[in-house]
């Protein structure tokens, strides 16, 4: 991590995300890893969540000209050095977000990047997102990011494109790639037959870069998709180029698991390191 000294403005990095009242996922997670890696962390709420280690029991949209306009109060005075987004619950709150991002120069074809972690569901199968906003994650979000960080089975829902071994992930990447991004990240996490955990980078320009990994013996991962597309997007807004930030951004959640501890009765999450 590189934070400037005492009193030196640091780069900057916005979340447009879902608050977890349990501090382990979403917003929370994406401040967390911001701090540790040395970027001011800035937050758009897109929804409240009522969640703990057991799940979600509910969530509270926030009015899609209040993401909106927290996404514009902070860009325009403090400025974003990249953008992420996480959870963002209805189609109403996708084309605000898209629109403010054209507005603000954020996104794929524009100065600011922008990494788009294309929430879907929890861990534990509680929807973050309206079935009828997939349509819009897929029409008008993923043309506009720099790069998108999908789950397997957020492939399945994007895609139809189902992955059931390593040799799958090439196609799935293909797929995603088809909907307008300029650089896929597949997490391959879920392969559970695998021992180790080979995540895959594709760019639009034909590059494929594979990430290697080892598997942690660990149920506690809560938050570890946001976590990692955090870290990418801290080391993005550290103007480091995007395959670097990418390999910044799986040693950082490598160490976040290895640093995750149990908590409640449910899930834990993993850490925040330093
Ligand atoms: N809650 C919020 C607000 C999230 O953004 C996410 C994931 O992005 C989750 C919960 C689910 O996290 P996990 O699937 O790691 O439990």
């Amino acid at each position: 991590r590189s934070t400037p000294g005492p009193g030196v403005t640091p780069r900057t990095a916005l979340t447009i995300a879902g608050s977890d009242s349990g501090g382990g996922a979403g917003v929370q997670a994406d401040l967390k890893t911001f701090l540790a890696c040395g970027v001011h962390g800035m937050s758009a709420i897109t929804a409240v969540t009522v969640q703990n280690s057991l799940g979600v029991s509910g969530f509270h949209e926030i009015p899609a000209e209040t993401v909106r306009d927290q996404v514009r109060v902070v860009t325009t005075d403090i400025g974003a050095n990249a953008v992420k987004t996480g959870m963002l619950a209805s189609a109403g709150i996708i084309e605000a977000v898209a629109g403010t991002c054209d507005e603000l120069g954020i996104g794929r074809a524009a100065e600011i990047p922008l990494v788009v972690d294309p929430v879907a569901a929890s861990m534990h199968g509680d929807s973050l997102l309206a079935d009828s906003a997939l349509g819009a994650v897929r029409e008008v979000l993923l043309p506009r990011a720099t790069l998108t960080t999908p789950n397997l089975d957020e492939v399945r829902l994007l895609t139809g494109v189902e992955v059931t071994r390593r040799a799958d992930l090439r196609k799935a990447a293909e797929a995603v790639l088809a909907l307008g991004p300029r650089w896929v990240l597949i997490k391959a996490g879920h392969l559970a037959a695998d021992s180790d955990c080979v995540d895959l980078l594709v760019g639009a320009g034909g590059e494929v870069i594979e990430l290697p990994g080892p598997r942690h013996p660990t149920e506690h991962t809560h938050g570890g998709g946001d976590t990692l597309a955090a870290a990418v997007t801290a080391a993005l807004a550290q103007g480091r180029d995007l395959v670097d930030a990418v390999r910044v951004g799986k040693r950082y959640i490598m160490r976040a698991v290895a640093a995750a501890y149990p908590l409640g009765g449910g899930v834990g999450p993993v850490s925040a390191f330093w």
